[in-house]
């Protein structure tokens, strides 16, 4: 069987300047990402903003990944233009892309969905949110083997207005103590690539040791995945339409 080829990219900047973070994530959140996910069927390789002068993410790299997890916060303006604009042409030919929590604001996501994508935030580094993250959607692919509802004890409230396009699928809706909700899981496409928004994973809580976070992500990959990656697993990107 042909290996879904995943990179799973992250900023890396808090777990290096920040002690909870760091605490929570000492090899940075691309490395507990990496671990967690790691599957007989999946190829996982994971870059970051600094690797390289591309940030990990160069023409050889992309054409080489079936499915992009994207994490980033408060260096978006540090990721290269081109490079941006790269990753949204390969999403744009087929490859899939997963943007968690506040990649919401990452220049590929933003450029994807056209809009500002901004969103009412709440961070009490302390404490955050509870959250109960509501499955709305479970026949849908990415809540196989999800619960109806599940809750985060800690995590950092997002809530509407979330200023995207409307979804193609809401597949999670969120409520936070403070009374807020947010549209927290949500997919699109563009081009033929399909795109899969989720909000958990502020670097300040251990939203990424959560079993149900981590299925919820393992699903999307396999959701997201150009649907000719197992069999070709090389060359299978149409040049785009002109
Ligand atoms: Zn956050």
């Amino acid at each position: 069987m042909a290996l879904l080829r995943v990179t799973i990219w992250n900023e890396f900047f808090h777990e290096i300047e920040d002690p909870i973070a760091r605490g929570h994530y000492p090899q940075g959140i691309h490395e507990q990402l990496r671990q967690a996910l790691a599957a007989d069927d999946l190829e996982i390789r994971t870059a970051w903003l600094e690797k390289d002068a591309e940030h990990g993410l160069s023409e050889e790299v992309l054409s080489q990944t079936d499915v992009l997890l994207w994490w980033g916060h408060c260096r978006h303006g540090d990721v290269r233009d081109d490079v941006a604009d790269r990753v949204v042409d390969y999403v744009n030919r087929g490859m899939g892309f997963i943007p968690l929590h506040s990649a919401h604001r990452s220049k590929p996501f933003r450029r994807l969905m056209g809009t500002s994508c901004m969103l009412r935030w709440r961070a009490d580094e302390d404490r955050g949110d509870r959250c109960i993250v509501w499955n709305v959607n479970p026949n849908h692919p990415i809540t196989q083997g999800v619960p109806l509802h599940f809750t985060l004890e800690q995590e950092e409230m997002y809530g509407e207005l979330f200023f995207i396009p409307q979804p193609e699928e809401l597949v999670f809706l969120s409520w936070f103590e403070g009374g807020n909700v947010f549209r927290g899981g949500c997919t699109f496409t563009r081009g033929i690539g399909k795109i899969f928004y989720f909000h958990p994973g502020h670097e300040m809580f251990p939203s990424y040791y959560n079993e149900n976070v981590l299925r919820v992500i393992a699903n999307a990959i396999r959701w997201a995945a150009p649907p000719e990656a197992r069999e070709l697993n090389a060359g299978r990107y149409m040049d785009p339409v002109v």
